[in-house]
């Protein structure tokens, strides 16, 4: 019965705003909840602070003392704060966050008690590892998994738990979760940055990722999004007609924001100001009830905690007032999906951005270094980018003509093109006087000026240069960071490691000057990157066919995409760089098959329930409704009825196709999921479930789509797409 659909629209409807009450100032609030640099200062020893801060700025470890008096003052800062308890806070590869509270609570004898939190409980766990994905890598003898302190992310207090961020490997020491790798990356591309940088000033000793992530959401009435089975248990919806008025007028993308979700943001704002997340900006997105909240960037394995920590606690808020948030890249079909761009950039110890151009031709040439060798990193490992954002959920967005495109590739602008083409004519060799004058006033010298007016903007494109940053924009708005941050920084890592070899052997060899040698294996680049990249529109069909004759990968499905995570190439690059092993690397690989695999098992399964459950019986109903009253046409016209009755008689014929297409097409997707499901190898797994199962789900939604477009608006059980998207 649609009874449960009109409680919730009722419900939803008669909703009123959630007060927020915001007595204090952002700034003063910022970080009240963090065991931050400011507040080790007031708890630490001065012995104890320095442990801390060298460990995060120079990776230095921790030793047993300084860690017990760690733990002691973060015990005594919780306990000032109401907190109860502590739990290792860390990542696994469910894609969601985990936590195991313990109380600080101890028991001592003689019926007394004490909170207790040493330097052993804060620098490592064991949690049982079984219930993790783990790609085979722990054998079933072995359980036990690691979670450890990683004192480059700052302790927090979420509600009265005190969490500390952790890493979490297995026992033998492989990596379990996404922030292990993803340090190592950061790792590499500061050691291989650095050399680099060296060229330019002595004085660098360190070079840190930065990234600045946007998150776009929907938010949904509670109730009308728990009315939905599909919502529910998939994050998306698996039918429902598109509404009549749907984002064809382009009205909401910043528009005013509607007063409930209003005070949801500033609500969820101030949560983030308490936990340090640098929240700054929000607005309206394309789509009805989108919108979009971005941070000020931050080093990036720290913007990637943030980042999971807020998708976490955006759900908490948003029950708060009575919403549903909705992360996933594809909920409704016909309306725009939701993204996570990826800002992303290099900068020294020195405060210099490394892609943002400087006052000087010497500091220039380095922005054209760090520049050209990102595009060649792209350049060459463009397939594994790819693989990096592949997820059964971001294959609906990558190629459907509102996100960036299955393939990968660099847009920089036309004023950076120019200043490419010019560097192309650099001399092999030595440079004359004159070139190099010329070079650094007029090429390399020119380009603040010429970044200053480059507000080019190519919405199309899935990796862009944007003035001081590129762009990572075909990143899922599910997706933890930690993935496609790990790739990224590793290839530059790798590139930046493989320029330095190239440059010092012209050195060495060719008796070139610096700067001569780094101009000639830029040259030599630029020829090399021209492929990867494109100014053009990326949504076209036109792009496709080229990137084709370009050589460019297309990996529209995420099985294809996955491939290229295992190719003996990238298996070699993670291997090199030290950010993952062999076996590290399949394992993921595995994981994310099954994911895909599970996926679409899941969405196939519940698509049966719903259409075989839901819409065909109130089909059934609406269709004996309309029998019973041709039979009443019968009684009144008596053999004349069928010109009076033409258009139910064509009606119920209709709802029968319909009916028996659901039918035959349920059963043939149940055929094909057992048919996958015979087969071992994941590979052959994941390509049936994607080729075999998954285009039942659109054909079966065709004709659920038809029918309830047919049936009477009264007995449909499922709230529809105008009531989920317009009800506020
Ligand atoms: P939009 O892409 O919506 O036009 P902006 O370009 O202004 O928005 O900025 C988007 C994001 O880029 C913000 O989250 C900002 O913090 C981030 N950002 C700005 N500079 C950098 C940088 N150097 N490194 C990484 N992220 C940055
Ligand atoms: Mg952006």
């Amino acid at each position: 019965m649609a009874t449960l659909r009109f409680k919730a629209i009722q419900l939803a409807q008669n909703r009123k705003p959630v007060k927020v009450n915001e007595v204090k100032k952002r700034s003063e609030i910022f970080g009240e909840n963090v065991f931050n640099e400011n507040t080790m200062r007031q708890y630490l020893t001065s012995e104890a602070f320095k442990g801390v801060m060298s460990a995060i700025e120079h990776g230095k470890k921790i030793d047993r003392k300084i860690a017990d008096q760690v733990s002691s003052s973060m015990k005594e800062w919780a306990l000032s704060k109401g907190v109860t308890h502590y739990t290792h806070w860390f990542q696994p590869l469910t894609g969601a966050t985990a936590e195991k509270h313990d109380a600080f609570f101890e028991t001592i004898g003689n019926g007394m008690a004490v909170e207790k939190f040493g330097g052993s409980q804060l620098v490592q766990q064991e949690p049982d590892a079984s219930s993790f994905p783990h790609g085979g890598i722990r054998n079933t003898f072995e359980a036990r998994g690691y979670t450890a302190w990683d004192p480059t992310s700052p302790a927090f207090i979420y509600g009265t738990t005190l969490c500390i961020p952790t890493i979490f490997v297995s026992y033998t020491g492989e990596a379990l979760d996404y922030k292990t790798p993803l340090l190592k990356a950061l790792h590499a591309v500061d050691d291989a940055a650095t050399a680099v940088c060296k060229y330019f000033d002595k004085n660098v000793k360190k070079v840190s990722s930065s990234l600045g992530w946007e998150q776009e959401y929907f938010l949904i009435d509670k109730a009308l999004a728990g009315s939905r089975p599909d919502i529910n248990l998939t994050g998306r919806t698996l039918l429902g007609h598109s509404p009549a008025k749907g984002q064809q007028l382009d009205d909401h993308y910043f528009g005013s924001i509607p007063t409930r979700a209003y005070n949801f943001m500033r609500d969820l704002e101030n949560e983030c100001m308490l936990l340090g997340i640098p929240a700054k900006t929000r607005h309206n997105e394309v789509a009805p009830n989108q919108f979009e909240l971005a941070p000020i960037y931050e080093e990036a394995n720290l913007a990637v905690d943030h980042n999971s920590l807020l998708m976490d606690v955006m759900g908490r808020v948003a029950l708060r007032h009575d919403f549903k948030v909705l992360l996933h890249e594809k909920p409704f079909a016909g309306v725009n999906g939701s993204g996570k761009h990826n800002n992303w950039s290099l900068s020294t110890d020195t405060n210099v951005n490394l892609l943002g151009p400087g006052k000087t031709p010497m500091s220039n040439l380095q922005f054209l270094t760090f520049f050209i060798n990102t595009i060649k990193a792209v350049h060459n490992n463009e397939e594994l980018l790819r693989a990096a954002i592949a997820s059964a959920s971001n294959d609906h967005r990558l190629g459907a003509n509102e996100a960036p495109p299955a393939i990968i590739s660099v847009f920089i602008g036309e004023q950076l093109t120019n200043v490419l083409e010019e560097l192309e004519g650099v001399t092999k060799g030595k440079l004359s006087p004159e070139e190099k004058t010329d070079l650094k006033l007029n090429v390399v010298g020119k380009i603040p000026d010429v970044l200053l007016d480059n507000t080019d903007r190519n919405r199309t494109s899935p990796f862009a240069f944007t003035g001081n940053k590129f762009e990572f924009r075909a990143v899922g708005s599910i997706a933890n960071c930690a993935n496609p941050m790990t790739v990224l920084n590793t290839i530059v890592a790798k590139q930046l490691k493989d320029f330095k070899v190239e440059v010092d052997a012209l050195i060495d060899k060719k008796d070139l000057k610096k700067d001569e040698a780094i101009f000639n294996v830029l040259r030599e680049y630029i020829k090399s990157v021209k492929n990867i990249l494109f100014e053009g529109n990326g949504y076209g069909i036109e792009w496709e066919k080229e990137a084709k004759k370009r050589g460019l990968s297309n990996n529209k499905t995420t099985p294809e995409a996955l491939k290229a995570r295992i190719s003996k190439k990238s298996i070699e690059l993670f291997e090199e760089m030290g950010v993952m092993s062999r076996k590290e690397t399949e394992a993921r690989y595995e994981i994310e098959m099954e994911e895909y695999t599970k996926r679409i098992q899941i969405e196939s399964r519940v698509l049966g329930d719903i259409a075989g459950n839901h819409v065909v019986p109130t089909a059934v109903r609406y269709q004996n409704m309309l029998i019973k009253n041709v039979s009443g046409l019968k009684e009144i016209f008596g053999k004349d009825f069928e010109e009076h009755a033409k258009e139910q008689i064509g009606l119920i014929k209709l709802i029968s196709s319909h009916i028996e297409a659901i039918h035959i097409k349920i059963d043939a997707m149940i055929a094909a999921r057992k048919k996958a499901n015979k087969l071992t190898k994941i590979e052959e797994k994941a390509a049936s479930y994607c080729t075999k199962v998954k285009p039942f789900l659109e054909e079966i939604r065709y004709h659920c789509d038809k029918l309830e477009l047919m049936v009477d608006d009264e007995l449909w059980p499922l709230t529809k797409y105008r009531e989920l998207l317009f009800a506020r």
